[in-house]
């Protein structure tokens, strides 16, 4: 056994080192949009439903006439936690909030609300903000809504 300590020696984590999404098929038109810093959310042509996350076919009738409309951006929170221990690559950004979003389409969506957790309240009026995480990647969070 070697008494060399043989750990890599490296500094925290850096943003860039945080998992990103990856654009796919079904999912490239919803990221395409955040980077225009736009909410966009998959309506059903045949039965209406608004669809979250982004997929081929409808979830109620299997249809795959699903199209692209802009979303409000508003909703509210169904639920939430705050992070106090974190995975490395998110260290520096406790304590957070993870929550979970009813948008006013219809659909539910998981993202991040950038305010003081304590401020942070079940059914809440949040409104999406747009984070340039990359030039490829724009995250969808949230702010508790002023009005
Ligand atoms: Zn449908």
């Amino acid at each position: 056994m070697s008494s060399k300590d043989e750990r890599p020696k490296s500094g925290p984590p850096t943003a860039s080192e945080k998992p990103l999404p990856v654009p796919d098929g079904d999912t490239k038109p919803f990221w395409d949009a955040t980077r225009q810093h736009r909410l966009v959310v998959q309506r059903c042509d045949d039965c209406s439903l608004f669809v979250f996350y982004p997929r081929s076919l409808c979830p109620s009738c299997g249809s795959d006439r699903l199209t692209w409309r802009e979303a409000t951006g508003r909703g509210v929170v169904y639920s939430f936690t705050v992070v106090h221990r974190a995975p490395p690559q998110f260290a520096a950004d406790v304590p957070y909030v993870i929550a979970l979003i009813d948008l006013e389409e219809g659909v539910r969506l998981m993202s991040t609300i950038d305010d003081p957790p304590s401020q942070i309240r079940i059914g809440a009026p949040v409104s999406v903000t747009f984070d340039d995480v990359t030039t490829d990647i724009t995250l969808p969070r949230f702010r508790l809504a002023l009005d």
